[in-house]
């Protein structure tokens, strides 16, 4: 195929999509707008004998490619911990297992299915569906953790309608599986998308896509120059996709969508301690913060590891008083709750929300969005225009396999 293609963004969606329209001879560009690939894939060198993800980490799915080259790089691949191990009970004031919760507190730990079941009411910020349904809010905590901290979201903002839907949709049996291994994500990059990183063209942030006379006319930020192909996609984070200029302008329906998908602040928190904390590793818990954050375990045989991902307020307090102090106020909260007596050694804030050309985890929807969103915004433009990332999977949003598979799929599109 003759055909001049520019991608733009070298995360895993654009290193697949370039790589696979390279297989299939076409001529193909790949701005990057910072100096590495990756995006939102990048491995946490130095802190710890164990491996460790900066980013995306867990392989949502077994039954896709992404899961398969994994396994052909070299990775052992097992199922995670439980969602939720421990939670603090700030009614009994202790911490107990998750069955017990179970046990003890059923309208609450029966929410995801309340939200399914509710899935095609009226649509309304989840924080608002919890306190109108009468949910004990003393529980905010597991709250945060379900549909604001594991959907990279706010709850006072995220959809409770989208939420019920998107749980509905997932296939049944779906585990998520851990890398045990000295595999990271940037190895199975490397493996796979050779050729595509041979040919990133780095620094070279779009800033403007145009397209006139069945071209896509493209400028850069530190270009005075103006690049001319014959199709574009675009593989850039939501955030970044608002502050493109793109002529013609993109149609109400469209615009509408793009604005109600959220993108917070946030990032990874990791905390060595000076003596293991919990049993089970990978085993989420959750103690009682006045933020959005969600901890699990991440020990090494030697080190004792907590990692933490931080939704938006979270990631705010950490700004508010910085990371020192964010480190030493979680340990506090932990020897409080869990009744432990644990020290920090050290500690290491991945800040998405200040990563530039990214800026934040990853894309939700906020209340207010049609059903279908994320058919409307990955429509091709103009027939010159696609785009691909995970902000575009119908089902598989917000992950690595999700952005993979979205980036193929672009990629497909325009062959056709
Ligand atoms: C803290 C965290 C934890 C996560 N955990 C998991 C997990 O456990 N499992 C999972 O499956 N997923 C997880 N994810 C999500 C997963 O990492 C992402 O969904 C996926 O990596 C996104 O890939 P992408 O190609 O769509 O976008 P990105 O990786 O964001 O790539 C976009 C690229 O575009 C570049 N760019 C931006 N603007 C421009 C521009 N104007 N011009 C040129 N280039 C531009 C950026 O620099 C970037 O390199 C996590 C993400 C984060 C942040």
């Amino acid at each position: 195929m003759n055909q001049n293609i520019l991608v733009i963004g070298a995360g895993v969606a654009g290193l697949a999509c370039a790589q696979y329209l390279i297989k299939q001879g076409c001529n193909v560009r790949l701005f990057e707008a910072s100096n590495r690939y990756g995006g939102r894939v990048k491995p946490l060198i130095g802190f710890s004998d164990r491996h460790l993800e900066a980013g995306g980490q867990t392989i949502h799915h077994p039954d896709n490619d992404y899961y398969k080259m994994a396994i052909e790089t070299g990775a052992k691949l097992e199922i995670g911990g439980d969602l939720v191990g421990s939670i603090y009970d700030p009614i009994q004031k202790k911490v107990i297992s998750y069955k017990e919760f179970e046990d003890l507190y059923k309208k609450e730990s029966q929410s995801l299915d309340d939200f399914i079941n509710d899935r095609f009411q009226e649509d309304e910020p989840v924080l608002q569906r919890l306190q109108r349904k009468g949910y004990n809010m003393e529980f905010i905590h597991l709250f945060y953790a379900l549909y604001g901290s594991e959907y990279g979201a706010s709850i006072e903002k995220i959809g409770a309608r989208a939420i019920g839907r998107y749980e509905f949709d997932m296939p049944m049996f779906v585990s998520d599986y851990e890398i045990e291994n000295y595999i990271h994500h940037q190895n199975i990059i490397d493996k796979f998308f050779k050729e595509a990183i041979e040919i990133i063209e780095y620094n070279k942030q779009v800033i403007s896509i145009k397209i006139i006379n069945e071209k896509v006319q493209v400028q850069l930020n530190n270009d005075p120059n103006e690049f001319s192909f014959d199709y574009a996609i675009c593989c850039v984070p939501v955030t970044q996709l608002k502050k493109l200029k793109v002529d013609p302008a993109f149609d109400e329906s469209r615009l509408k969508q793009i604005n109600l998908i959220g993108m917070d602040k946030g990032g990874k928190f990791f905390i060595k301690l000076d003596k293991k904390f919990l049993q089970h590793e990978e085993d989420f818990f959750l103690p009682k913060f006045n933020h959005n954050s969600l901890w699990w375990d991440s020990s090494s045989e030697n080190q004792s590891i907590i990692i933490g991902l931080l939704g938006l307020s979270a990631h705010n307090r950490v700004m508010e008083i910085g990371i020192e102090q964010f480190a030493k106020e979680i340990v506090q909260t932990i020897n409080e709750q869990y009744k432990v007596d644990l020290k920090v050694i050290s500690y290491h804030y991945e800040d998405w929300g200040n990563t530039p050309f990214i800026e934040g985890l990853y894309s939700y929807p906020m209340s207010g969005i049609d059903d279908n969103y994320r058919q409307i915004i990955s429509a091709p433009y103009q027939n010159r225009l696609y785009f691909a990332g995970e902000a575009y999977h119908p089902i598989y949003y917000s992950t690595i396999h999700g952005a993979y598979e979205s980036g193929i799929k672009a990629a497909k599109e325009i062959i056709k």
